[in-house]
């Protein structure tokens, strides 16, 4: 047993120091990913469960390295977060995503609603704000068709600011929505202050191998209308799943079951017209 002890222990120790220097290498490689435009979004549709119209598009970061191919978001993510480069990053996405929701409105399609991701330290700059409303002047879309998706931890810290950062993009006219709602520290207090738009179910609530869970999705459902706010189920991948989203109500979804994040390009003929 001591024996495989110390092996243990020296396996743990390569792989600190291999890891360390993989890290290093990934990070000087994330810091030139955007002047060399390796990024690129993809959008997965959210579609409307009443009229069956696809109303929103989630913008999801894809790094396709030059080496190692697309790299998903949670293998940089927090990388970027710690580094600060996701202030950059997150720049480029958020004028990517408002760009292209404008390219899809002047090709005639209804319009949709674009959702972007933010991460705690985004959220947190001081000119959040002014950038967006630069970001919507430049790229000429109007701020009711862009969707900031933030996450329950974020709003657990500093109430008085959030609220006040919530506020001003409300008065902005952006819509923001709770992402991953259920796994954080959801304080009901907190829903009922922030003027948040929307609640997105996560998806570990669609396993339907847990009992609970469909007592956990009906409630929230039904707590996102009495406090006036839409809602959407994330993760759906089965018929099954979407006949009972119907049957409770539930505005929206989004999930593998209508489609997987895609390039732009590979989406337009589920946006209808007309
Ligand atoms: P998220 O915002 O919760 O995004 C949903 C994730 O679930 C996406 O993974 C999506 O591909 C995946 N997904 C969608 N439908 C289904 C389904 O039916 N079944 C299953 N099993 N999964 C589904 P992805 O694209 O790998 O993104 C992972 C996370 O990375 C995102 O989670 C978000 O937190 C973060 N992220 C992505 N793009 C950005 C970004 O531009 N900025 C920031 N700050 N974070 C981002
Ligand atoms: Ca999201
Ligand atoms: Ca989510
Ligand atoms: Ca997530």
């Amino acid at each position: 047993i001591k024996e495989k002890h110390r092996n243990n222990y020296k396996m743990f120790e390569t792989s600190i120091s291999e890891n360390f220097k993989s890290m290093l290498t990934m990070e000087s490689d994330l810091r030139k990913a955007l002047q060399k435009e390796q990024f690129e979004l993809h959008y997965q549709p959210q579609k409307n469960l009443i009229t069956g119209e696809i109303v929103g598009m989630e913008a999801l970061l894809r790094w396709n390295h030059p080496e190692k191919g697309y790299i998903p978001p949670l293998d940089f993510i927090s990388l970027a977060e710690r580094t600060g480069l996701i202030i950059d990053i997150g720049d480029w996405v958020m004028y990517e995503a408002c760009r292209q929701n404008k390219l899809w409105q002047g090709g005639g399609y209804d319009p949709v609603i674009v959702s972007v991701n933010l991460s705690a330290k985004q959220f947190h700059q001081k000119d959040l704000v002014s950038k967006i409303q630069h970001i919507l002047n430049e790229t000429g879309l109007e701020p009711k068709y862009l969707e900031l998706e933030i996450t329950e931890s974020m709003a657990m810290t500093n109430e008085k600011y959030i609220l006040n950062t919530l506020q001003q993009l409300r008065e902005l006219g952006v819509l923001v929505s709770i992402d991953d709602f259920g796994t954080g520290y959801s304080s009901l207090r907190y829903l009922s202050v922030f003027p948040v738009t929307k609640l997105k179910i996560d998806k570990t609530f669609m396993d339907d191998n847990q009992i609970q869970n469909k007592a956990i999705v009906k409630s929230i459902i039904h707590m996102s209308h009495s406090l006036n706010m839409k809602v959407i189920a994330e993760g759906v991948e089965t018929e099954e799943q979407i006949a009972f989203l119907k049957e409770e109500n539930c505005d929206e979804m989004q999930g593998y079951f209508l489609s997987k994040p895609l390039p732009p390009g590979k989406l337009v003929h589920l946006l209808s017209t007309g």
